[in-house]
């Protein structure tokens, strides 16, 4: 049942004062169907009822006070790249696009810090940050996330195996709570044991607890030189079983990534060039980063060695920038040329980086059981597999049926690895139900009291998160 109040004219005309009207987009704009939906391939469309767009905390805060005080559904929305179907207003209601929170407010050189606000594009703020010799080296894929939305999901990518994830880049967090409270935690400073820390409790948090709207940012120094190195394998299951191998060699790797040939082709045709040894059926490929060409170049070394003994049928090192951007650009548009490829879901299970091979086996069995082609890439350096389960040429009431007993097999066994459902698109809507499968009932009730004491209507993003 919908506990919701609908926004009525006496509410859109508070709205209209809080943010002004150019910034009150309502059903008769046409960029209202752009805030209906985020990149997941599987969440389908809801239109809010209202978008408003505030350009400070204070009148994010006004916002959050009138819908709470009126029962009304609000849901957060950064850059909408995520891929679990967290931005997607389900209940209509308000959106509250973070979108003009945009402002870099410092970047400090000595203290190695950002403060950021909320809507800051990722690419925006690491091309500020590198302007000044410094670095914000987590990676997720697609430049065009805000900032706060990488911190409400605590976004990973390509440069996880050195630098971890967006969890350990944040010092501090600003958010509103849905009552219009300000809160702060955390700041610029390294330590901190001054009662509850509550910022790494907003980290992955998908706009369920409170409205992020500034973040404090570690930053480090850049390092010169990077180096990219392609390594066909003759089978899946012998990359796979390089990884462990490479990781043990204690050389300056920041990520190491794999991809299945069905992957790639999808990525030629996307592309409309031909990817390098596209005729091998599985590849890895590992970057590093260091002070100089001669460090990266032992490395390189070391990390083919281990490759071709452990079954590389070569290691492909391209020569030059534009060489080495190309080849990048491979791994960079798996997600757009997947999405013209229209796959039925994304999965993006972590399982410890040991078990990637088992479980990429499994996977497989499960996938020929069902009759459902999955496909394989994925950050194999940190043990997140992102699978891609295929829907062109399948009988659609095959998977309609077939479907949700393949992903639930699929999420126990990353599970009974020691693994998690999702390792950095979180669970938005789409795989919200599956939550059970892997944390007991009573710890998610305990979740569910800690987003009572945060939100106590539930107007913040409504059935996420937690299964329904
Ligand atoms: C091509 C492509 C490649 C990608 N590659 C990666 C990858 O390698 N690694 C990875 O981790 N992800 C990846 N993603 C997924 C996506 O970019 C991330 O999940 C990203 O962090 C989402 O940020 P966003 O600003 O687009 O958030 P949105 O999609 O707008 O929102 C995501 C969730 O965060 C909440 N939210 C957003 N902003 C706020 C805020 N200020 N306060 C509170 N809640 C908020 C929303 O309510 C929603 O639940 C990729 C996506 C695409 C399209």
């Amino acid at each position: 049942m919908n506990q919701f109040v609908s926004v009525t004219e006496d509410i859109l005309q508070k709205l209209v004062r809080i943010v002004g009207r150019r910034h009150v987009i309502t059903s008769s704009s046409a960029e209202m169907e752009d805030y209906s939906h985020d990149e997941a391939p599987t969440a389908l469309r809801h239109f809010p009822e209202v978008v408003v767009k505030p350009d400070t905390t204070e009148a994010i805060s006004e916002v959050l006070r009138l819908a709470n005080t009126a029962h009304i559904a609000v849901t957060p929305r950064g850059g909408g790249t995520g891929l679990s179907g967290g931005a997607v207003p389900l209940y209509g209601g308000i959106v509250l696009s973070l979108e003009r929170l945009n402002r870099i407010q410092e970047i400090d050189e000595d203290n190695f810090v950002a403060v950021t606000q909320a809507g800051v594009l990722l690419q925006d703020l690491r091309r500020e940050v590198e302007r000044r010799g410094l670095y914000y080296p987590v990676y997720p894929g697609e430049g065009t996330a805000h900032i706060g939305g990488n911190v409400a999901t605590n976004a990973g990518g390509m440069r996880a195996v050195t630098y971890g994830v967006t969890r350990n880049f944040v010092l501090g967090i600003e958010a509103v709570l849905a009552s219009g409270q300000i809160i702060r935690s955390g700041g610029k400073f390294v330590k901190c044991s001054t009662a509850y820390d509550l910022a790494p409790l907003l980290i992955g948090s998908e706009g369920t607890l409170a409205v992020i709207t500034e973040i404090t940012l570690r930053l480090i120094a850049k390092l010169p030189a990077w180096h990219l190195l392609y390594i066909p394998f003759t089978s899946l299951h012998k990359a796979i079983e390089a990884v462990p191998r490479i990781l043990k060699l204690n050389v300056p790797l920041v990520g190491l990534e794999f991809l299945e040939q069905d992957v790639v082709r999808i990525i030629e045709a996307y592309l409309e060039r031909a990817i390098p040894y596209h005729e091998n059926p599985a590849f890895l490929m590992a970057i590093l980063e260091g002070r100089g060409e001669e460090d990266l170049n032992d490395a390189a070394r070391s990390i083919a060695e281990v490759c071709i003994a452990s079954g590389a049928e070569d290691v492909y090192i391209p020569m030059g920038a534009r060489a080495k951007r190309d080849l990048f650009e491979v791994r960079e548009k798996v997600y757009p040329a997947l999405k013209s490829a229209r796959p039925i879901e994304v999965l993006d299970v972590v399982v410890p980086r040991s078990r990637i091979a088992d479980f990429v086996g499994e996977v497989k069995q499960l996938s020929a059981h069902y009759g459902i082609p999955v496909i394989a890439s994925g950050h194999a350096g940190d043990g997140n597999v992102h699978l891609h389960v295929m829907g062109k040429g399948i009988d659609t009431i095959k998977w309609q049926t077939h479907l949700p007993d393949l992903l639930k097999d699929i999420y126990r066994a990353g599970v009974a690895m020691g693994g998690m459902i999702s390792g950095e698109h979180g669970l938005g809507s789409e795989k919200k139900s599956y939550l059970p499968l892997a944390i007991p009932e009573e710890q998610i009730d305990l979740m569910k009291r800690m987003r009572q004491a945060f939100d106590p209507n539930g107007i913040l993003n409504p059935r996420k998160v937690f299964p329904d």
